[in-house]
């Protein structure tokens, strides 16, 4: 999964990245839907071993474009896990309260305890990229947060977390597709919103803030994938074996039991 891991200090130029590759999977959809039933029991077993071990602390961070597919990652991902151990943390527009305190204190209220795995649906990043296009704050202030962020996440990676960072990445075509569809398929009208458009004519802006954001925030100890997510069994492919790769680096072991459980007799 190397391929899709921006590398520390490296200038990335979304136009030279194909939202529709699939060299990592070439065999398509169906023999990927496969993959994806496997991926997701490997993906409980280290989850539950995560739980037991109690000792390491996993975030996920998903970002993308409206329709880019973070909760059709959520979903289908995290199937089967044990809703115990994962917790999703949504990040909406900040209320009076948030915004009254410094952009990451909201944020650090969610972060993942001892044997936690929590995914960010949005995020801290939404303070460098809407807060960006709109004008929301000055330039003097969105633009000292990427140093902010770098020493956040890096506080948290001292302190024991493992931190994945997904940027979905789909084109102005898939888009506009899927807000059609939004519009077309009643089941999936709830999800519409006519803000999504005005957001869409900003698309140039969002490109230059993802950009601008991923190169200048993705490190050693919080790396970013851009994720090839105009075919969504593809994307669920990539940000799965990422995280498996992840956890499976962890070496995490079952506690050993402080008791001799040959010597237990239960009457
Ligand atoms: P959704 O994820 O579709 O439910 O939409 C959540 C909305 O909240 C999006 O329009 C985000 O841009 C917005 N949002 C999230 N975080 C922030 C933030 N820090 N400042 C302003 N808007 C935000
Ligand atoms: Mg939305």
């Amino acid at each position: 999964m190397d391929r899709y891991r921006v590398k520390p200090d490296s200038r990335v130029d979304l136009g030279e990245w194909d939202p529709n590759d699939k060299s990592a999977f070439p065999e398509g959809k169906s023999e990927g839907r496969k993959r994806l039933l496997e991926l997701n029991q490997r993906l409980e077993e280290l989850q539950e071993l995560l739980y037991a071990e109690h000792k390491h602390r996993v975030l996920i961070v998903l970002q993308a474009m409206d329709t880019g597919g973070k909760d059709g990652t959520i979903r289908h991902v995290f199937e089967g896990v044990n809703p115990q151990g994962v917790r999703v943390a949504s990040f909406k527009k900040p209320t009076p309260e948030e915004l009254g305190h410094d952009f990451l204190w909201r944020v650090h209220e969610q972060v993942p305890g001892k044997g936690e795995m929590v995914i960010f649906n949005r995020s801290h990043y939404e303070d460098v990229l809407v807060v960006r296009v709109h004008n929301l704050v000055p330039k003097e202030v969105w633009s000292k947060r990427y140093e902010h962020i770098n020493g956040f996440e890096r506080l948290l990676a001292e302190e024991g977390t493992t931190i994945l960072k997904f940027f979905l990445y789909i084109d102005l075509d898939e888009q506009k597709e899927r807000l059609q569809a939004r519009l077309d398929e009643p089941h999936k009208r709830w999800k519409f919103n006519p803000e999504d458009l005005k957001e869409r004519k900003l698309w140039p802006k969002y490109v230059k803030a993802y950009e601008d954001a991923i190169s200048k925030t993705s490190t050693s100890w919080a790396p970013w994938y851009i994720v090839p997510a105009n075919r969504k069994w593809y994307r669920n492919l990539v940000v799965g074996t990422v995280i498996i790769e992840a956890l499976e680096d962890l070496n995490m072991r079952y506690p050993e039991p402080e008791f001799d459980p040959t010597d237990i007799k239960i009457e």
